[in-house]
């Protein structure tokens, strides 16, 4: 009965969102991606860009003068936070410092009133949804039982370099007895231990994608509750735990991590996008050598699974989505020089490409760029010997240490990026991309570093306008059809 009653309720909103969309053309844009990989700085460049006359040439609509104006309007959805784009610009902008990352999903409606090709006066709304890509991949939980989940996250954790990282959380577990009473205190350990180890895992240096469940690296609203208070135990994969046993409160907990967590987040949110982008952060995965680099393609694929469409029966039309564009961009363009650009966007192509396999996307198109939405580079030629290098020029975040250097934040940098390997299976093999910065042992890690926004120069009320690289090409991706 209860599926009846959520059904229609699903009926009505999907007819509500109809009806608004025939008297008021809405596109839903999701804007995903793993943590840090740039889905902050994407959003704020897009709406500033927008609603600020950005320097957008590919973007058609805007650079033909089609776009009089676009404007935040209160957004549809009163139980998801609105996306401070305020606040974030004016840390990006007046303080030159990178705004706090994404770590609930976040919403900003933004409504764009241009003229139609055939000289009609239309308007546009756009509901950005903003949340984080860790949440997508919790979707083959929804297939797995306790123990199947308990048993791959296991043999996930014997894998280099992840068992470098797991000592702490395998220690405890083996004093764990799964048949033993249940017990509280015990399991917030080791739901601690097994957070703590997820989140190591996903350090810079490590870099590693793919690390269910979601919520244990980004809790959104939901740290400390009960359904994210769980870890595996070492429990036989077609086992059945006795009543009142430690084993039978994780395999509680991780059913309701699905019904109160996965669940509603597909159903709620996911479902109702009708255009997304995958934000990717490749070059960091590249640093970090090939093990990061099969684990963002395992995550790539993960993250492909859920638009897929016609799915097993247990994935049924409430999951369905109708996303019809997917957009794949690696981000932070910015730290190579512009020769890399198109190979940055080679290498994440064959990426998906890779991950994809044979999957059908019944009529999503799906498209790839290497872009930056906020440049905090320029480029020049620097002499070094003999040679003029291509390198590139930009503030490193005051405390970014390089070589004995410790940067004051205030100081610019020239960096020699290196050429990005055409050949993913050359990056595929240890050390390749690290071993071109290598050969430049003084210069090696300037690769790393981080470096603040831009300074804008004389800025007056219209003349913020933010350096970028290829958000125009994104933009005409994923919203130039709509503007026609
Ligand atoms: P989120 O977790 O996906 O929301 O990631 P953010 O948008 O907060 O980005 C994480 C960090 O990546 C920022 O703090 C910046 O240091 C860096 N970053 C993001 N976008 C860019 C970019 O276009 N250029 C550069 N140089 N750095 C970027």
């Amino acid at each position: 009965f209860s599926n009846i009653i959520e059904e229609a309720r699903l009926s009505a909103r999907a007819l509500i969102d109809y009806s608004d969309n025939l008297f008021n053309p809405t596109i839903r844009l999701g804007v995903t991606g793993l943590s840090r990989a740039g889905k902050t700085i994407f959003i704020t460049a897009l709406v500033h860009g927008l609603s600020r006359g950005g320097r957008f040439p590919i973007f058609e609509s805007m650079a033909t003068g089609r776009i009089a104006k676009a404007r935040l309007e209160p957004q549809p959805d009163d139980a998801v936070p609105r996306f401070d784009y305020e606040h974030h610009l004016r840390t990006l902008i007046d303080d030159r410092n990178w705004p706090h990352s994404t770590v609930d999903i976040s919403e900003l409606r933004l409504v764009v009133d241009y003229q139609r090709k055939n000289g009609a006066n239309r308007t546009l709304t756009i509901d950005i949804v903003d949340y984080p890509g860790e949440w997508l991949l919790d979707l083959p939980l929804l297939n797995q039982s306790y123990e199947q989940w308990a048993a791959e996250s296991l043999k996930l954790s014997m894998q280099d370099p992840r068992v470098r990282l797991a000592g702490e959380w395998h220690a405890h577990l083996a004093t764990l007895s799964p048949k033993g009473r249940e017990n509280e205190q015990a399991t917030l350990t080791a739901a601690k231990l097994f957070t703590k180890y997820l989140r190591e895992c996903r350090d810079e240096q490590f870099a590693m994608s793919l690390l269910p469940p979601g919520r244990f690296l980004m809790p959104g609203n939901l740290a400390g509750s009960p359904a994210l208070t769980f870890a595996p135990l070492d429990v036989p994969a077609g086992g059945e735990p006795p009543d009142g046993t430690l084993w039978a409160m994780m395999r509680r907990r991780f059913e309701a991590y699905k019904d109160v967590v996965v669940r509603p987040f597909f159903r709620d949110h996911f479902s109702r996008l009708d255009r997304q982008i995958v934000l990717v952060d490749a070059l960091t995965a590249f640093n970090a050598g090939p093990e990061a680099l099969h684990d963002l393609e395992s995550a790539l694929a993960g993250i492909l699974d859920c638009f897929r469409i016609g799915r097993s029966s247990l994935l049924n039309s409430m999951f369905r989505p109708k996303i019809d564009r997917i957009l794949f961009a690696a981000t932070k363009a910015d730290h190579l020089h512009h020769a890399s650009h198109d190979r940055l966007e080679a290498i994440l192509r064959r990426l998906v490409e890779r991950a994809a396999g044979r999957a059908e996307y019944a009529g999503a198109a799906v498209d790839v760029v290497a872009l930056s939405a906020v440049r905090a580079t320029r480029e020049a030629q620097v002499q070094r010997g003999h040679d003029r290098l291509p390198s590139i020029v930009g503030t490193p975040i005051a405390g970014e240490t390089s070589g004995g250097d410790i940067f004051d934040g205030e100081t610019e940098v020239a960096t020699f990026p290196g050429d990005l390997p055409t050949n993913l299976e050359e990056i595929f093999k240890a050390g390749a991309f690290r071993g071109l910065a290598a050969g430049d042992a003084e210069y090696a890690d300037y690769r790393f570093l981080r470096f603040r926004p831009p300074h804008i120069a004389d800025r007056g009320p219209d003349d913020t306008i933010l350096p970028h690289i290829r958000l125009d090409r994104a933009l005409q991706f994923l919203i130039g059809d709509k503007l026609q």
